[in-house]
């Protein structure tokens, strides 16, 4: 039996995804062999890698100006190549701080340049609970990019509208909200996702880059850590997580057969509206910390009157098959995730479970 999956990453994946892999795991397209066992320079899994690129190409409708990219390290390993790739010791770059992901980006910047604080969400309990506005940006326009976090997994904001940057390329980690509604691409100079929240399982990160602005990128770092160095090779330099990408086709072809981001967009903005409402419905119990024009639509965070309540509403969620509710542990309280492969479905059953939960303890 499975359960209802709120978790925040590594998170749910769509069940038809899951059924695919499960029919094609031990023998791929009459290969006798699972596409696992294939070697990366074969047909078989050539074609699962180009269907994955050419899928995210046509679901975001990347222009011709972008090139797609896997890599691995996780969201993480970008905070850290972004600047190996542009900075240099004198260069700047703007930072957007909006949470707990930012923060790591600005710190890994450290080591290679001088980026700068350009705006900051920061409260005075040193939290985040909403995003910037732009008149709030302090932008530098010489800086090598601008760097924002566009859905905050943590604290549970989201940029509704992206910032206006001028002629400075935006670079944007979108882990956690990547495909959650179509965007337009051609805003962002760099996009990264760690696919294991809204996209595929842990182990592979998307990267959508525009082409000239790679080509900008520095030459004397090692080659396995130049985004130019997997653009050439179609992120064949040398062996990707072949497994992680197929089942990233999986989930993208799912999302095709569905019909596309506007229908995903859909369902995304009715599951939030469904949780958002039940919250406010009983606003003194569950008490929502994010300003209502910055709430996200992946991650909903709450608390509840007292810690052991908190605790009660995961223990007797668990009972009624649902899982993953546990806030973060810096945050406390709870995190409901609401990435794509949760159903409008899985949504009303919790909204009905926490009607009924404010009847018994509220
Ligand atoms: C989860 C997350 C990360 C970290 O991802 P890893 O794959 O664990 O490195 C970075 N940024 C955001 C917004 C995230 O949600």
């Amino acid at each position: 039996m499975r359960v209802i999956n709120f978790n925040a990453g590594p998170a749910g994946l769509p069940l038809p995804a899951l059924e695919r892999a499960r029919e094609e795991l031990l023998d791929f397209q009459g290969s006798g062999m699972s596409i696992m066992e294939h070697s990366h320079r074969g047909k078989e899994y050539e074609a699962v890698h180009n269907e994955a690129i050419s899928l995210l190409t046509e679901l975001l409708a990347i222009p011709p100006t972008h090139q797609v990219l896997f890599l691995q390290g996780g969201a993480s390993q970008q905070f850290a190549q972004v600047p190996m790739n542009y900075l240099t010791p004198e260069a700047s770059a703007d930072y957007l701080m909006t949470g707990v992901w930012s923060e790591k980006a600005l710190d890994e910047a450290r080591y290679y340049g001088k980026p700068r604080i350009a705006a900051t969400a920061i409260n005075k309990e040193k939290r985040y609970t909403r995003v910037p506005a732009q008149a709030e940006l302090q932008l530098d326009p010489a800086a090598t990019y601008v760097h924002m976090t566009s859905n905050n997994t943590i604290y549970g904001t989201q940029w509704h509208t992206f910032p206006e940057v001028g002629r400075v390329p935006l670079v944007a980690d979108m882990s956690s909200d990547l495909l959650w509604k179509p965007i337009d691409v051609s805003r962002f100079a760099f996009i990264y996702a760690g696919a294991q929240k809204n996209v595929g399982p842990s182990g592979i990160v998307l990267i959508v880059v525009d082409k000239e602005f790679m080509a900008r990128g520095r030459q004397d770092i090692p080659k396995i850590f130049r985004y130019t160095t997997y653009a050439e090779n179609n992120s064949l330099y040398n062996t990707p997580p072949t497994f992680a990408i197929y089942l990233c086709r999986n989930v993208l072809a799912w999302i095709k057969d569905v019909g596309g981001l506007k229908q995903i967009e859909q369902w995304n903005r009715e599951k939030g509206d469904l949780l958002y409402g039940a919250i406010d419905r009983h606003a003194d119990f569950y008490r929502a910390p994010v300003e209502k024009g910055s709430r996200s639509y992946m991650n909903v965070v709450f608390q509840l009157p007292t810690e052991a309540l908190n605790d009660t509403f995961v223990s007797e969620a668990k009972k009624a098959g649902m899982v993953g509710l546990k806030g973060h542990r810096s945050t406390g309280g709870i995190r409901v995730s609401l990435y794509n492969a949760v159903t409008v479905d899985n949504v009303k059953a919790l909204v009905s479970f926490m009607d009924q939960f404010v009847q018994k303890h509220g």
